[in-house]
This record gives C-alpha cells, sequence and structure tokens, in this order.
C-alpha cells in the first residue's frame, strides 16, 4: 500500500502508539507532522531520520494541546510545512487514577482537554482542507475505556467515551466528502502511559513488575499478551487506505478480548 503524495499530522507521536503510527505512515511514503511533548531537539532529529529513511518530508512542530489556540496553530504550521493535510491521528493521551471523590479537579481538565477537546479542535481545523481535497482520514485513538468503565478512571473513560461520539458525528457530518473518521480502541499496549500503572501497581501490592504486568492484563483480557503499537499503526494504515474507504464512524477493538466478556 502506498500513502505517497499524503499528508498526516500524528498528535503524541513522540513517544508510544503515536510514535509507531507516525513511522508506519512514513514507510508508506506519507509525509508526516510529529508533535508531541519532549526534548524539541531529540524529535526533530527522530523526523530527520524519518524523512531520510523512507525520503519523505518529516518535521517536527510543538504544541501543548491543551490550549485550542495552539492546536490551530500546530495545524497551520503543518499545512504551511508540509502542505494540505488529508490524514489527521488524534492520538495524544493522559491518564490518572483516582476514586472519584478524591479525583483532582485540574486533573479532569487536563485528560478531558488532551484525550477529547484536543480532538475536536484538531479535527475542526483540518476538515477544510480535507474537505476541498474531497478525501481524508480521521483516527481517533480511542480505549477499550471508550466502550467500557474501570475504576478510579472517571476522567479518562469519561473522555475515550466522549471520543467515540465524536468520531460518529465526524464521520455523519463529513461522509459527502469522501472523509472517514473511526475509533481504534487498544487494550493494553506496552508504552510510557501503561507502564507507569504497572510500576504503581507493582510498588502498592509489593510485588515484582512481571507479576504486576499478569495481573493487569489478567483482569481485563482474554489474550495474556500486550498488543504492539506497530500492529495498531497496522490498524490504522488499514483505516487509511482505499479497502477502508466505506469503514466509517467505527469504534474497532484491538484488545485480546477485553470487551468481548
Ligand atoms: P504515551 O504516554 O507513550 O504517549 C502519549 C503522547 O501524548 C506523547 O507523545 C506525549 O508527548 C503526548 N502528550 C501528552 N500530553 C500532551 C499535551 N498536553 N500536549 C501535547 N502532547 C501531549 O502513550 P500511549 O500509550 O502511546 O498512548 C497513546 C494513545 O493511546 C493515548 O490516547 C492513550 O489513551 C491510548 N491508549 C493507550 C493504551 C495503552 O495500553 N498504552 C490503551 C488504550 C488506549
Amino acid at each position: 500500500m502506498t500513502l505517497h503524495g499524503k499528508t498526516a499530522l500524528v498528535t503524541g507521536s513522540t513517544s508510544g502508539i503515536g510514535l509507531a503510527i507516525a513511522k508506519a505512515l512514513a514507510a508508506a511514503g506519507c509525509d508526516v507532522a510529529l508533535t508531541g511533548l519532549g526534548d524539541a531537539a531529540q524529535i526533530s532529529a527522530m523526523a530527520q531520520d524519518l524523512s531520510n529513511e523512507h525520503k519523505i518530508r518529516a518535521s517536527f512542530i510543538p504544541a501543548n494541546l491543551v490550549h485550542p489556540a495552539e492546536i490551530r496553530s500546530m495545524v497551520a504550521a503543518a499545512e504551511h510545512q508540509l502542505g494540505a493535510l488529508q490524514i489527521l491521528v488524534n492520538n495524544a493521551g493522559i491518564q490518572y487514577v483516582a476514586p472519584l471523590r478524591q479525583f483532582p479537579d485540574d486533573q479532569w481538565d487536563q485528560i478531558v482537554a488532551v484525550n477529547l477537546s484536543a480532538a475536536f479542535h484538531a479535527t475542526k481545523a483540518c476538515l477544510p482542507a480535507m474537505q476541498r481535497a474531497g478525501w481524508g482520514r480521521v483516527i481517533n485513538i480511542s480505549s477499550a475505556h471508550g466502550l467500557v468503565g474501570s475504576p478510579g478512571k472517571s476522567a479518562y473513560v469519561a473522555a475515550k467515551h466522549g471520543l467515540i461520539g465524536l468520531t460518529k458525528v465526524t464521520a455523519l457530518d463529513n461522509a459527502s466528502f469522501g472523509i472517514t473518521a473511526n475509533a481504534i480502541c487498544p487494550g493494553w499496549v506496552r508504552t510510557p502511559l501503561v507502564e507507569a500503572q504497572m510500576q504503581a501497581r507493582a510498588a502498592a501490592n509489593s510485588i515484582s513488575l512481571r507479576e504486576a504486568e499478569q495481573q493487569i492484563i489478567g483482569e481485563k483480557q482474554a489474550i495474556m499478551a500486550f498488543t504492539a503499537p506497530e500492529q495498531i499503526a497496522a490498524l490504522a494504515l488499514f483505516l487509511c487506505s482505499d479497502s477502508a474507504s466505506t469503514v466509517t464512524g467505527a469504534a474497532m477493538s484491538m484488545d485480546g478480548g477485553w470487551v468481548a466478556q
């Protein structure tokens, strides 16, 4: 499959799933804008490596997705540097775990801003060019937690459910423009976001990291294995293909059987 001549922006592409998606898009010939938090020099070097390896254009466009104005500037900068965007992957996400009664207000605001509102603002900013082109792909990285809840994850679960709702309306509003919008709902994927939860579990229960990992997976999934970021990226790539031109408004699970139970 080739995405040669297409341009993508992947939020949260400085780490984990987003980075794997950016690499897969670049390998398919797509120009990519990386964005996320982290050391600017290091991430710019990563973009340069992608560019050299796959003979595509890649740039790093920093933005803090908590701020809508920075999101609009990020999309404008990506369009200025790489041209009109046809693929938007809303992937950036953060987590915080605490019972609802003690859940800090500022954590609620941050999680809803990054995991949900940022997708609204970025999609809105990308739609004019996609509609003009008559082709577009919006991929929202939701979660098994977009379909079911877990204790202590009020903000994350609410935001991820909301993201699936936003996906459906994006799909319906843009069905006549050649634009599809879909959500991917991963189960456990071993990334820094989950590493932190495993370390917290190991410390709280005085168990090894390996035991914490087995507990965490076993509580939720039928298949006792992490999904690899590259597997999520392969599904994202399929959603960008012409074979997926009528897949829209869907929430696609890749979760080891988490929500089947
Ligand atoms: P990660 O922590 O490895 O990466 C998160 C990315 O988001 C980073 O690039 C980070 O810089 C960026 N980010 C965070 N806050 C930001 C902000 N304020 N402004 C700009 N960028 C910001 O996480 P990951 O596990 O790769 O998660 C990626 C997505 O997948 C998230 O939406 C997450 O909820 C979802 N997800 C992950 C898992 C999993 O098991 N890892 C499971 C289901 C869903």
